[in-house]
């Protein structure tokens, strides 16, 4: 088996939301297997650019705010990428009684509908160049599943699925794989409400047949894979990394 299967140097990679979670840890990751990494965020990602830097690895910060969906467009263009990683996302709780147009227009613009012009914008650009590449976009258990008290973000996340599969059809013959990673429970900020809330977090733990929660790094490693010449011939998946909870 040749030593680089697994090697990103001399790729460049975007990652949206990389100041924290698992966008950093993906970020981290990439940048440990040789990419260069542009972290991208509505917020500084002065953190992830110093912990990859540290590591003697090439990192960038860069300022991107999915308030417009549109933002990633211009991005790409004579920009040299070959990865982009979707991972920007935000959940919004309520009962759907009580759900607002509000709350289910800010998580589909973010979750669903960025995502898919940021991957557009990013197909065009490599459409053009003839290279080929990869994308990897973070949908969630809810992709499956229904959630509780969460319907836009379930709804967002059954189109991550729906827009990976369906752009891995059309840009394959260019070379482009596009599959999804679809994580179980990891601690980051999007959970920590159920992990601050004792009877949701047993609930949540007592499913998980690996007995813990997630941590970032796990789903930083998958990504790393997805990027690299050993997943060249995987498109249109979605990869549950969930400790074995859509299993049971
Ligand atoms: P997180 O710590 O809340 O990270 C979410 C990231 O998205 C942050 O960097 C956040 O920036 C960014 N973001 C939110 N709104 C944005 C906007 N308008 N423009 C640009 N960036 C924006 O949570 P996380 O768990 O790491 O989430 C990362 C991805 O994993 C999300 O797509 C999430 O749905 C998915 N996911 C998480 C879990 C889990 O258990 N944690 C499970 C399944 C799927 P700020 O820091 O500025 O808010």
């Amino acid at each position: 088996m040749p030593h680089d299967l697994f090697s990103l140097t001399g790729r460049k990679a975007l990652v949206t939301g990389a100041n924290t979670g698992i966008g950093q840890a993906i970020a981290c990751a990439l940048a440990a297997q040789g990419a260069e990494v542009i972290c991208a965020g509505r917020r500084p990602c002065t953190d992830t650019v110093q912990k990859i830097t540290a590591a003697g690895g090439q990192a960038e910060d860069m300022r991107l705010d999915f308030a417009d969906p549109m933002a990633a467009r211009d991005v790409f263009s004579g920009a040299g990428f070959d990865l982009l990683i979707n991972n920007a996302g935000i959940i919004r709780r309520e009962d759907s009684v009580n759900y607002s147009e509000a709350d289910w227009d800010a998580v589909i613009d973010v979750n669903q509908k960025a995502l898919f012009f940021t991957c557009q914008a990013f197909g065009r650009e490599l459409i053009a160049r003839g290279t080929g590449g990869a994308i990897v976009n973070i949908a969630s258990l809810l992709s499956f599943q229904g959630g509780i008290r969460v319907p836009a973000y379930t709804a967002s996340k059954h189109a991550v699925a729906g827009i990976t599969k369906s752009l891995a059809n059309e840009w394959a013959p260019h070379g482009i794989t596009v599959n999804a990673i679809a994580p179980g429970y990891i601690v980051t900020n999007n959970t920590e409400a159920l992990r601050n809330d004792p009877a949701r977090n047993n609930a949540i733990l007592a499913r998980i047949p690996a007995g813990r929660w997630g941590e970032p790094s796990d789903i930083g490693g998958t990504a790393a894979y997805l990027c690299s010449k050993a997943a060249r011939y995987v498109t249109g998946a979605v990869i549950n990394v969930d400790g074995g909870w859509l299993a049971r």
